[in-house]
């Protein structure tokens, strides 16, 4: 921990880590992007690495090109929770870290995470939607349009997202729900269809039982990275956390070198600006 003080906000992150070493679509070693964390003088991160896929059909394209399978991928993340437990060590004096899983949801996603969040005792989950109705909406535009058009439309596409999300927070309590209206990802017109009635209500009611289990919401600045010009989520839907009194926290959805800590202080002054309190807290299952 470095400059600590009454008016200094520490730099934290809820949600990223992603390395090269683990992950197929980012960058760099885990220890590395630990070293830059350090040397940002980031407080705590939580490193959140993709939970691996129930079974081949759920590999990422990038996956299933390099011929990895679910198999392969297991292993990869149970030598990536050995490496979070000795890199947690060796720098314990620097920096605060939580070993995490971000997570998905198809179907037959949620047994394999509470299985795994138990056998390798993660720190805590980040409980993301990368999938509506088993189809990935985030590889790429085109694998957004081909989601939209597989849920019947835009608004229908929206709708059943924050359905999945649901009953994602009601099954899973994640620690951390992770980048709230990613569903917007490829939308250049996500502005009208988070404000449609039908969505509206569904973010109200979500956000009504993140409020109710006391969970963090991530304030995701990836989305500043991606083109757009906000974190996840919009601001009227921070407005309404706030609000709700939900503990909102920056993530930086690190996948590299060159994306930790990028963006990060747009978030801290938005939360700042908005009266949220930054004591960050950190997620639970703190080691
Ligand atoms: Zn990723
Ligand atoms: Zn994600």
């Amino acid at each position: 921990m470095t400059r600590k003080g009454a008016s200094h906000v520490e730099l934290v992150s809820a949600h990223g880590g992603h390395s090269g070493q683990f992950c197929q679509h980012a960058t760099d070693t885990l220890e590395d992007i630990i070293l830059a964390y350090i040397r940002k003088g980031f407080s705590w991160v939580g490193i959140t690495e993709h939970m691996p896929p129930t079974e081949d059909r759920w590999r990422y394209r990038d996956e299933q090109e390099a011929g990895l399978s679910a198999r392969f991928l297991y292993d990869r993340f149970a030598d990536y929770m050995i490496e979070c437990r000795r890199l947690q060590e060796k720098y314990r004096s620097s920096l605060r870290m939580f070993a995490g899983m971000e997570t998905e949801i198809y179907p037959g996603a949620t047994d394999y995470i509470r299985q795994l969040r138990r056998e390798f005792s993660i720190d805590y989950i980040v409980g993301s939607i990368h999938h509506v109705d088993g189809v990935n909406f985030d590889g790429s535009a085109m694998e957004y349009e081909t989601a939209v058009n597989a849920s019947g439309g835009v608004i229908p596409f929206y709708t059943r997202y924050f359905d999945i999300q649901y009953e994602m927070l009601q099954e899973l309590k994640p620690d951390v729900v992770g980048h709230f209206d990613l569903v917007r990802l490829f939308d250049p017109d996500y502005g009208e269809h988070l404000s449609h009635p039908d969505i509206r209500s569904r973010i109200e009611r979500n956000l009504k039982l993140v409020s109710g289990l006391g969970l963090i919401l991530d304030v995701n600045v990836r989305a500043l990275v991606k083109g757009a010009g906000e974190p996840y989520p919009t601001r009227w839907i921070l407005e309404q956390a706030g609000a709700l009194g939900i503990a909102a926290v920056p993530g930086d959805d690190s996948h590299g070198l060159d994306t930790v800590g990028l963006h990060i202080e747009t978030a801290v002054g938005m939360l700042a600006e908005l009266g949220f309190d930054t004591r960050w807290q950190p997620p639970a299952g703190r080691p």
